[in-house]
């Protein structure tokens, strides 16, 4: 019979990666506190349990993907799923979260005689269904190996960034990257559409010279340009910008721990916040190249 894995949030995300593991060959208890996600669930093969702690009853793995770190440490620690957790499993979050939440758990884990890894992702809900994320692993080299075979079966490229809590260090870093050459694109576009530029024309022009980058190459944030982005279906679908936000509010809060200065993501955050609330209409579930409207209002 095929390894057993716990999974716990089957939300968008957690949805599609649940599935991926069901087709590689895993056996899936699925929980989730939605009644819909874990029919969803059910529906792609996963078994549905109604509770964390059956659920990861004899299991190999076990699995999370949640909302955010409060809700992380309230599932393994307060709610003592780690209390039950067979010893021999091996926890792996894939949450977004902060990296000292990643570490509480950890260090909570190896109390128990856990081993644990944080395992956030790069990529959207359409990679978390094709199976094809990005996962920034933190944890021992001992304990990335081990968890190689779930990972592959959900993702594309694997990397171990360092210790537990690092995984979560690389995400922070890399999406704060992300936010600034987004609005760093959207400003410069506006700015030759404001001066009788076409976009088109434009974004062919950077797009081979100096200003390349991956928003220019992937993710044109002028509606029109780039068929398939969220751009050209009204900013529909893709990556949310209470999303984006609540990664630059990690990033802010981890420059501060570490006492580093980031003006650029701290602008960036600045923006998509006004960006959020202008308009009169809450713009938080728009993809995050709507950014672009900002400056052209
Ligand atoms: P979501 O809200 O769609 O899913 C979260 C799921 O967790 C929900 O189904 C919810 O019912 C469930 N849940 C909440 N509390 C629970 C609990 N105590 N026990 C069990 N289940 C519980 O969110 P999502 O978009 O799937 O995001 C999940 C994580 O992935 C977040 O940390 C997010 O930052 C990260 N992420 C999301 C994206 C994206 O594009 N959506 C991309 C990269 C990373």
């Amino acid at each position: 019979m095929g390894k057993t894995v716990a999974f716990i949030g089957l939300g968008n995300m957690g949805g599609g990666m649940a599935a991926n593991l069901v087709k590689a060959g895993f056996q899936v208890n699925a929980f989730d506190l939605m009644e819909a996600n874990l029919k969803a669930a059910a529906e792609k093969g996963c078994t549905p349990v109604d509770c964390p702690k059956k659920a990861v009853e004899g299991v190999d793995y076990v699995v999370s993907m949640l909302p955010n770190g409060a809700i992380v440490e309230g599932v393994y620690i307060d709610d003592g799923l780690l209390d039950v957790i067979p010893t021999t499993a091996l926890v792996l979050d894939c949450s977004t979260v902060a990296p000292e939440n990643s570490r509480r758990v950890g260090r909570e884990a190896a109390i128990r005689g856990h081993r644990f890894v944080d395992a956030p992702v790069s990529g959207g809900v359409a990679a978390a269904a094709a199976g094809t994320l990005a996962f920034m692993v933190g944890g021992s080299e001992a304990d990335f190996e081990a968890s190689k075979p779930v990972l592959q079966a959900m993702g594309a490229n694997i990397f171990r960034a360092g210790d537990v809590g690092a995984g979560q260090v690389a995400k922070i870093c890399n999406n704060m990257l992300l936010a600034i050459h987004m609005s760093g694109t959207a400003e410069a576009l506006q700015l030759g559409m404001d001066n009788g530029l076409d976009p088109k024309v434009l974004s062919e022009i950077m797009l081979q010279s100096s200003g390349c980058n991956w928003s220019l190459q992937k993710y044109n944030p002028v509606p029109g340009v780039m068929e398939g982005v969220p751009a050209s279906n009204g900013y529909k679908g893709g990556f949310m910008v209470d999303l984006m936000l609540k990664d630059l509010s990690l990033a802010q809060a981890a420059a501060v721990s570490s006492k580093s200065s980031i003006p650029m993501g701290s602008a960036a955050r600045n923006l998509f916040n006004l960006h959020k609330n202008s308009g009169g209409e809450d713009k938080g579930m728009q993809d995050f190249s709507s950014i672009l409207e900002l400056y052209s209002r």
